[in-house]
């Protein structure tokens, strides 16, 4: 009956240095993992629209209107 993996369970999570968009965790929803917010605004991947936030969706990232809910 293991009971010592606590320490496991708090390793560090630092997969974030790929992002170059300057996401403000504040202002995303960590319960959201699928969506990304983008200060400066980002083209969506099927109308071409900028937005700051998008949604990803069937490996694209797609403004609100583009997503399939
Ligand atoms: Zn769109």
């Amino acid at each position: 009956m293991p009971e010592d993996r606590s320490l496991d369970e708090f390793a560090p999570v630092d997969e974030n240095a790929d992002s170059d968009d300057a996401a403000d965790p504040a202002a995303v929803d960590p319960a959201v993992a699928t969506s990304t917010w983008h200060a400066d605004g980002a083209a969506c991947d099927r109308c071409g629209e900028p937005v700051e936030r998008r949604w990803r969706d069937e490996g694209d990232f797609v403004c609100a209107d583009c997503a399939s809910w």
